[in-house]
């Protein structure tokens, strides 16, 4: 089949929530790159009676492209051996591109992986602004997905000198000029002033904050007025995804105490919580881990304007990749794994250690049940979307398996049953949770969900006007295999896989935003730069300043 500047999808079930479309067997129109309302009778058409249709899948959170990635990349030679990725031959007969998977696949791999799942758009989560010209060279090579990137601010020199002086204007002018200059699409917040203390040397145990309240160099530096900072700005920018917040205490036995006082902090306005399995652990600091998904979601399902996405754990390999640098050293020191750590000049830091998770470890088996928590007791699907964090939790080729835990109870009580026990007491999934989600809380969590909360409007659903991305599965009592292998994926209105076999390799498009400032804060960036940057302010973002 040649690109359909013309396609009529016929007889299939349409899942399409966000317009109220759920299983109703309909026609879907593609023109050009755009879904239509209609198509003259002569169009072409697609027979895809019996199959489901759904938009392209979006991912909220994922670490695909920037410096942390490919370091990670670096880092694990054994994956490129284990598991080559040659070059597929496309419909054309032209040869795609070949690189490596494993855990933290290259960038052509990961295109095309993400492509075969049926996935269109996604996020990668967290770049240091100075290395924004390697995340947009990295998501350049990155084919099929439109994407863009968090940029990572609340440990940056900058935006702490502006908290401590009360300068909360420039600040917000700050962001907004730092999101145009790297082309970033949201605010990321990594441990808010954790990371700043990391980089300061010294005891490793004075290198991190604890609390929401811990001073960080300033007394008027704290991770709740960073929180209050960046989320104002973000909401008074209007941005169209909210501040991303990656909470203090990643990890820790009772770290909820802190999600929940820095979900209260930012009572009211819109912030969205990320991987919010690593934040959701009862428990004290020093003693065992235990669940606290329930008293966290319960904030969640009372609060509107917040959201998350999950972060769930699936047994396998993984790699931890993040701008947390004393998480990292954590895990290092306890599991005697390999691992980097880099500071990043004035911005940020990055530590990567590969992991594990093993169903019959106690840690492990506690973090797979508090993420499946999360998601079957949530109430609004449309503000708890799917993630592993990728590849932090698991990578995301384990979506299928995570999609079957959670629409089939039986296959989930059946792998609970393998699992360690020894954390699980008070777990609300040992006590028994029998729901299933449907095709149409599915469509939700990883396709309509994730691109409301980032607004973006023309993803995630397949009304008039929006991007013709469209995902067509062969129906299978087995999900996890359903949604590995769609019949046929869209990209814009392109063909791109049919049956697991890539055809096309369209570039994506990026995205990202340009807020309005006032200009006056770059004089003083300048002069910031001049006293304290190796780089200058010339060559400094996605393009250098003419
Ligand atoms: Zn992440």
């Amino acid at each position: 089949m040649s690109k359909p500047t013309r396609l009529r999808i016929t007889g299939g079930t349409v899942y399409d929530p966000a317009n109220g479309v759920d299983g109703v067997v309909r026609d879907i129109c593609i023109e050009g790159d755009r879904i239509v309302a209609e198509l003259p009778r002569d169009a072409p058409r697609l027979d895809a009676a019996g199959m489901i249709v759904m938009p392209g899948g979006v991912d909220i959170h994922s670490h695909v492209a920037g410096s942390c990635v490919n370091h990670a990349r670096r880092l694990l030679p054994e994956e490129h051996t284990s598991d080559p990725a040659h070059a597929p031959l496309l419909e054309d007969g032209t040869l795609a591109r070949s690189g490596t998977g494993g855990t933290v696949p290259t960038t052509f791999a990961t295109g095309y992986r993400y492509a075969g799942l049926g996935y269109t758009t996604a996020m990668e989560a967290a770049v240091a602004p100075i290395g924004a010209r390697h995340a947009h060279a990295e998501l350049d090579d990155t084919p099929i997905l439109d994407a863009g990137f968090f940029v990572l601010l609340g440990n940056d020199d900058y935006l702490l000198r502006q908290i401590a002086t009360g300068e909360q204007a420039r600040a917000r002018d700050y962001a907004a000029w730092l999101l145009g200059v790297t082309r970033g699409y949201a605010i990321k917040i990594v441990n808010p002033g954790g990371v700043a203390l990391w980089k300061t040397g010294g005891a490793a145990a004075q290198r991190n904050v604890t609390g929401l309240d811990d001073p960080v160099g300033s007394s008027a530096v704290t991770p709740r007025k960073i929180l209050e900072t960046l989320a104002a700005a973000a909401n008074a920018l209007a941005l169209p995804h909210p501040m991303h917040v990656h909470c203090n205490n990643l990890g820790q036995p009772g770290n909820a105490a802190t999600t929940l006082e820095s979900m209260k902090a930012l009572v009211g306005q819109r912030a969205h919580f990320t991987h919010l399995q690593f934040h959701s652990y009862g428990g004290e600091r020093g003693k065992p881990w235990q669940s606290a998904a329930r008293d966290v979601i319960a904030y969640v399902n009372a609060h509107p304007e917040t959201s998350v996405d999950v972060g769930q754990v699936m047994f396998g390999p993984a790699t931890t990749v993040t701008a947390d640098g004393p998480v990292e050293h954590l895990l290092a020191t306890s599991t005697g794994r390999k691992w980097v750590n880099v500071d990043i000049e004035l911005e940020s830091g990055c530590g990567i250690v590969p992991y594990t998770y093993k169903e019959k470890a106690a840690i492990a088996a506690l973090q797979w049940a508090v993420g499946l928590e999360l998601f079957l007791l949530a109430k609004d699907p449309w503000r708890v979307v799917l993630s592993t964090d990728h590849p932090n939790g698991g990578t995301f080729s384990s979506y299928p398996e995570l999609i079957r835990l959670l629409m089939d109870r039986s296959y989930r009580d059946e792998r609970l049953k393998r699992v360690n026990q020894k954390l699980l007491a008070g777990s609300a999934l040992l006590d028994g949770l029998s729901r299933e989600y449907s095709f149409g809380e599915i469509a939700i969590v990883t396709r309509a969900g994730p691109a409301r909360l980032l607004g973006l409007a023309n993803k995630g659903h397949l009304g008039p006007g929006a991007d013709a991305d469209v995902t067509i599965y062969t129906s299978d009592a087995d999900r996890a295999k359903m949604f590995a292998t769609p019949r046929y994926v869209f990209k814009a209105g392109t063909l791109v896989v049919e049956e697991g076999q890539l055809r096309r390799a369209p570039a994506g498009k990026r995205l990202a935003v340009r807020p309005e400032y006032d200009t006056a804060v770059t004089k003083d960036l300048r002069r910031f730069f001049d006293q304290h940057a190796t780089v200058s302010f010339e060559n400094y973002g996605a393009e250098p300043v003419t």
